[in-house]
């Protein structure tokens, strides 16, 4: 079957074009579901055109791991809450960052082999079966392919342990920010003894227990560099780990010489790092500095809040948005708990019908993934130039009559600007309390992932409507209608 092979890349190469034909669709909204349904059906080309490359071993195996895996995912997906979803994604993100590190680990134990540091054994490696051809060793890897295996196989491990940790803090289980003294140092040591064991290992000196110590040096690393960040800094640190692991699994594609490994590997490398490169410039921080310093890290006092929160009932607030010109929806994380994203745009739609011009504002970090509050507004069916960034809606809060905070917190949170000791000192935020009234809608005095004290909800012009989002949302919608009837 001389046209197998022929065949095999071709279905890489039309994989590879699904691929970046499908994160093309993503860059819109409109487009957004289709392409995630055209890069999947790229990927399971890719994995069934895999299972048929010659000489290929324990297909029993590999689809047996496959049912398993995808039977897992299949279910965990279902029943996956919309608000547990960015968890879910740092845990599929830590497992394609180990899948990495282990390709990296089979080929250096491969390798330590082949320099006959390790006992030679009958081949059961399904990946790279043509390395055991010869008197059942593994050829020599090049330098070039044994540099980019040891690369490959540092930053998939970083990005595995790295994500578990995000993943564990994303859950609740883990304090927000773990720091102790000396912290930095030991994170920099760490990461110095991971790269001179990698060194040694892709300059030949490959044994066992260097492969071990490499391993376990990379794990650590990842672990404790995510342990101190927390607060806003978190969606930065997942979009870097995402584009890490897509760098390892390029890299261990160019060890197994797979096309389609190294063009996914790359589409969600330079994917993930616009997109970090988009956090860190929307959270006002250079990466460097959201891995090795820290928000508000000159301490200090806490600037004192004063004053205190005034309630208000629904009716009261749907009478001031009623007759007001403009009003400003600003959603936050309460608005996914809640789920209140439906009874919010039905709340908008009355306002509009009334004359109100109203406009929904997004911060780049609201909520708990990249898009999260874009995904909720367009599942309700919110128009999509009703929707506005940051940087065009703060300019307009001036002119806004009332700001109706639903769910959100850290990213209204004033302190950003005015306190150098607060953990979000220099995070850029919406200038909510800039509109004439502000009426914020949560269930109590809980504060969001930073952990702070919001001085918004404290001031003059703020009115709290306390409640569940989507039950507050549906008295204002009540009382709304009261008013039209
Ligand atoms: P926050 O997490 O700051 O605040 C959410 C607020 O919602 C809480 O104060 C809570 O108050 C309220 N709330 C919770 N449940 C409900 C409910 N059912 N009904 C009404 N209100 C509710 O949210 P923000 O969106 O303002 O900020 C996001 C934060 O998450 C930032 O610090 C960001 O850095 C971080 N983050 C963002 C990620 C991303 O990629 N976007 C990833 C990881 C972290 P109460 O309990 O009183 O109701």
């Amino acid at each position: 079957m001389s046209w197998l092979p022929t065949l095999i890349k071709a279905c890489y190469f039309l994989a590879a074009l699904l691929f970046i034909l499908g994160l093309k669709r993503m860059s819109s909204p409109r487009t957004a579901r289709g392409g995630i349904v055209w890069a999947g059906y790229g990927m399971l080309l890719a994995v069934l055109a895999t299972l048929f490359l010659p000489d290929m071993h324990n297909r029993g195996l590999i689809i047996a791991a496959v049912l398993v895996g995808v039977s897992a995912a299949w279910w965990s997906g279902k029943r996956v809450a919309m608000t547990a979803m960015p968890q879910m994604v740092a845990l599929y993100n830590g497992m394609g960052g180990g899948a990495a590190a282990a390709i990296g680990a089979v080929e250096l134990i491969g390798y330590a082999r082949g320099l006959g540091l390790l006992q030679a054994v009958p081949d059961t490696s399904p990946l790279r079966p043509e390395a055991w051809a010869v008197n059942g060793l593994p050829p020599a890897l090049s330098p070039t392919e044994l540099a980019l295996g040891v690369l490959g196989a540092l930053i998939g491990a970083v990005s595995f342990s790295g994500s578990l940790v995000a993943f564990a803090k994303l859950q609740g289980w883990m304090d927000k920010r773990f720091v102790f003294p000396g912290q930095r140092a030991v994170n920099l040591l760490l990461l110095a003894a991971a790269v001179v064991a990698g060194v040694l290992l892709a300059t030949s000196h490959a044994s066992p227990a260097l492969i071990a110590a490499f391993f376990a040096l990379a794990l650590a690393f990842g672990l404790m560099m995510t342990l101190p960040i927390g607060g806003a800094d978190m969606p930065v640190v997942i979009s870097l780990y995402n584009a890490f692991t897509g760098l390892a699994v390029s890299f261990e594609g160019f060890v197994l010489g797979n096309e389609a490994m190294i063009i996914a590997g790359m589409v969600v490398g330079a994917a993930g790092t616009l997109l970090t490169q988009l956090m860190a410039k929307a959270m006002n921080r250079s990466i460097g500095n959201v891995l090795f310093g820290s928000f508000g890290a000159a301490g200090g006092e806490a600037q004192a809040i004063e004053g205190a929160q005034k309630p208000i009932d629904a009716s009261d607030a749907a009478v001031m948005m009623a007759y007001a010109e403009r009003v400003v929806i600003v959603p936050g994380y309460g608005l996914a708990v809640a789920q209140a994203q439906h009874k919010v745009w039905e709340f908008a739609q009355l306002l509009i019908k009334r004359g109100v011009k109203v406009k929904f504002a997004i911060h780049p970090v609201a909520g708990r993934m990249p898009g999260h509050m874009n995904v909720l507004l367009a599942e309700a069916g919110v128009p999509y130039d009703l929707i506005a960034d940051m940087d065009d809606i703060n300019p307009e809060f001036p002119a806004t009559d009332v700001a109706l905070v639903i769910g959100a917190n850290d990213v209204v949170n004033p302190l950003a600007k005015t306190d150098p000791a607060s953990p979000i000192y220099g995070m850029p935020i919406l200038d909510v309390s800039a509109a004439k009234h502000v009426i914020v809608i949560k269930r109590g005095k809980g504060t969001g992932f930073a952990g702070i004290e919001n001085a918004l909800f404290y001031a003059d012009n703020t009115r709290m409507l306390y409640g569940d989002g989507q039950a507050a949302v549906g008295e204002l919608v009540a009382s709304l209608k009261d008013i039209d009837a």
